[in-house]
């Protein structure tokens, strides 16, 4: 079964058939570390896990980068505000950053470049485009010529007459046609010297776009297959990542271009104006990562999400019964030592996931394999035990792949463990003082044993 992805590009869902066989690059839009990291950025990396997961699922291998902008005027602004260095800001936010999407039990991307790490393959991109006559330089700073770039507009779907009525010249910009845009800026009179370099224009830093492109380029290739960020940076920035790319290159720069959906709050946009803006510190008050984590992928990444109280609360309780059958499928299951045989359940659950990343869909699996589990347990009450072992083990499967950690009372510490595999041996040896003694320290440390007909038993955390 071929993955199905819908690429902002063509405005269609395609079959994913990557470059380089079983190789797939991947290059996600970092933060802007200026700021806490909120819901809008939750979304974004969740999505992009999810599809690093899958591909990594279906056989890929996947090298992943994502980008610190590490300069970039509000990060001057606020440290001028603080009286810190442009630096030791970016440096802070970056390490809330990691805190918090580590929480939502994101895997950590193979590379996080920096702005400041690159700023010699920086200049020496922009020297390439003005030498093919795609930019200019102007006082000291750099312009890259829009209309150079035949196909400028394709990824947003923008004609260049269109963007003309809107495009205007900012106070202290020198471009020669308002469309054109910054590779470099030319630094100004109180801009820490941190942030600024000795170029051939003068000194000064890159604007914003140029970095994705020299990283992306020299990390992963002239072309790679999969970019991706939120909506909202279709335009400009990857509009203007393609035009630099592919002018410099002369190839085309990204494969699938893949964007989620905005994030919106009880219906309305996320904005610090509308006193509406939720960082992932905030939410993490008052809800688990478990939670946040389940929400964002309760529905597709490409529609809207609209975050309330009242979806989390009902994320937290759907969350709850998933964690309620584990629970039960713990204390009723027969532990069984024969190969699980995976059902079309899981299939099911692949497939979902194969159309374009639907975790809605894969979700709806995981509901429909807990109502057969506790429907199995209810058929066979009397009985007080049954075998759950292909339940427990997919359910487990898909949790894992969806990122949703297990429910902390499943997890059986290792030390308790042990004392379960002494108490069953003691069992073995008809030692009854040894196996009851056991299960007392085992209870101490909150933990009930449960003994089952075929001589096994099961350790449960104690509520
Ligand atoms: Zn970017």
């Amino acid at each position: 079964m071929s993955i199905q992805v819908h690429n902002t590009l063509s405005a269609k869902k395609e079959e994913f058939v990557p470059l380089d066989g079983k190789n797939v690059s991947m290059y996600v839009c970092g933060v802007t570390p200026y700021d806490e990291v909120h819901l809008g950025h939750a979304r974004a990396y969740v999505t992009f896990d999810i599809i690093r997961r899958h591909l990594e699922h279906a056989g890929y291998r996947v090298r992943y980068i994502q980008n610190f902008t590490d300069v970039d005027d509000k990060i001057i602004k606020r440290s001028l505000e603080r009286g810190i260095s442009p630096r030791q800001l970016a440096e802070q936010y970056i390490g809330d950053y990691f805190t918090q999407i580590d929480k939502l039990s994101v895997k950590r991307a193979d590379a996080y470049p920096r702005v400041t790490e690159n700023i010699p393959a920086i200049i020496a991109f922009i020297e390439e485009l003005i030498k093919k006559k795609y930019a200019y330089a102007v006082n000291g700073d750099v312009y890259f010529r829009v209309k150079a770039f035949k196909e400028y507009g394709k990824l947003s779907k923008r004609n260049i007459d269109d963007l003309n009525t809107v495009a205007r010249v900012e106070a202290g910009e020198h471009k020669k046609d308002p469309l054109d845009f910054a590779l470099w800026k030319a630094a100004k009179p109180n801009e820490p010297t941190e942030v600024t370099w000795d170029c051939p224009w003068g000194k000064g830093r890159p604007g914003w776009h140029i970095e994705c492109s020299v990283m992306s380029t020299n990390l992963l290739g002239s072309t790679i297959d999969i970019h991706g960020g939120g909506q909202d940076l279709v335009f400009p920035h990857h509009e203007n990542e393609i035009a630099q790319s592919e002018a410099h290159t002369g190839k085309q720069f990204v494969r699938y271009w893949i964007h989620n959906g905005f994030v919106t709050i009880n219906r309305e946009k996320m904005s610090k104006s509308l006193g509406n803006f939720f960082t992932l510190r905030d939410i993490f008050e008052q809800y688990s990562p478990r939670v946040v984590r389940y929400f964002l992928v309760s529905q597709h990444y490409r529609t809207p999400l609209d975050f309330s109280d009242e979806k989390l609360q009902a994320a937290a309780a759907t969350l709850e019964g998933i964690d309620t059958t584990l629970r039960i499928i713990d204390e009723k299951n027969i532990p069984d030592t024969k190969d699980v045989r995976h059902t079309d359940y899981l299939v099911a659950f692949n497939a979902a996931l194969d159309d374009d990343f639907n975790t809605e869909k894969a979700l709806a699996v995981v509901h429909s394999l807990k109502s057969a589990a506790m429907a199995k347990v209810s058929a066979q009450k009397s009985v007080g035990a049954v075998d759950l072992n292909t339940e427990k083990s997919e359910l487990l499967i898909m949790l894992d792949r969806l990122g949703i950690a297990l429910p902390p009372s499943t997890v059986v510490p290792e030390d308790i463990q042990a004392l379960k595999a002494q108490r069953e041996q003691a069992r073995r040896d008809k030692n009854w003082g040894l196996s009851d003694e056991l299960r007392k320290q085992i209870a101490a440390r909150g933990y009930k044993v449960e003994d089952t007909a075929n001589g096994t038993s099961t350790v449960i955390k104690k509520n």
